[in-house]
């Protein structure tokens, strides 16, 4: 696939930087993955807007306006071959010449960007909904940002993964916060119930999207804090992420969730998201 490296298009396998890149040494950037449907990436201005605001926030020089931003995104997609594509896109603080904490002086921000096929969950998965695990959320109190440095997800992701499970739902103090690499849903009598935005969870522009079209088609919502027994005697639990959608989660900690199948609201709302998807991407 092609990448894009500091200015310049090339093969992914030949892109190189250096191990003094303080996104190497420190885990210290910012990152965005945008999904591209039919060659359109979806919620581009949201996501962009997202970045800047993660690079205010650890202050990282932006290195480009939104609008270059969306010109490279729009280049790098048409140099690929994937009609439907996942950008991942990162800027880090850039290259020093010692290994030191302290900001460099003069920063140079590394910007790398490169394109994967999306695959979005299958119609059998989608079917059988995924099983989860929980655990307790252990990262750093700046979840609101968007950066690089993910050990903590990593780790708890793996959690899942070693007990073959797709995702790992995270609580802290007794709250939902957010799952590793997305958002989490709950639906109680009819209800959905979204966590507030706060510093502890990612804003997820997909959980935008999901709040957007509950509003819109009349669904009963709530966005505030969810307890964890909440979420252990849901009837429906569902994750969100650009890359996953909407998809639900049928098992908790090997326990059904609801009669452990997906259910009904989460069914209609995945419904929903993919009309929207189809219309934004005929503009
Ligand atoms: N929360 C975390 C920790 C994530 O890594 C992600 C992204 O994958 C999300 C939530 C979902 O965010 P978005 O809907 O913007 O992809």
């Amino acid at each position: 696939s092609i990448c894009y490296l500091d200015g310049s298009y090339q093969p992914l396998t030949e892109a190189r930087i250096s191990p003094m890149d303080r996104g190497f040494l420190f885990g210290d950037g910012a990152y965005e993955v945008i999904p591209v449907y039919s060659r359109r990436p979806f919620r581009i201005a949201e996501h962009i807007a997202r970045l800047g605001r993660t690079l205010d926030a650890v202050r990282i020089p932006n290195p480009h306006a939104a609008a270059e931003w969306e010109t490279i995104v729009g280049e790098l997609v048409a140099r690929n071959a994937w009609v439907d594509q996942s950008i991942y896109l990162h800027v880090s603080r850039g290259p020093d010449e010692r290994r030191n904490h302290a900001f460099p002086a003069v920063m140079r921000p590394t910007v790398f960007l490169m394109s994967e096929a999306l695959v979005t969950p299958s119609a059998e998965v989608l079917a059988s909904g995924v099983a989860a695990v929980s655990a307790a959320d252990f990262r750093w109190a700046r979840c609101d940002l968007k950066t690089t440095a993910l050990l903590a997800n990593c780790l708890l992701r793996q959690v899942a993964i070693d007990k073959g499970c797709a995702e790992t739902v995270l609580f802290r103090d007794g709250f939902l916060t957010e799952g590793a690499a997305s958002n989490i849903f709950i639906v109680r009598d009819g209800v959905l119930l979204a966590p507030p935005k706060s510093h502890l969870m990612l804003p997820g522009i997909t959980y935008d999207v999901v709040l957007e079209l509950a509003a819109r088609h009349g669904l009963k919502h709530r966005v505030r804090e969810i307890l964890e027994d909440e979420v252990r005697t849901a009837e429906e639990v569902w994750l969100t992420s650009s890359t996953k959608e909407v998809l639900a989660i049928t098992s908790l900690d090997g326990r059904p969730v609801g009669d452990g199948r997906p259910g009904p609201v989460g069914r209609e709302m995945h419904a929903w998201y993919q009309e929207f998807k189809n219309t934004v991407m005929r503009v």
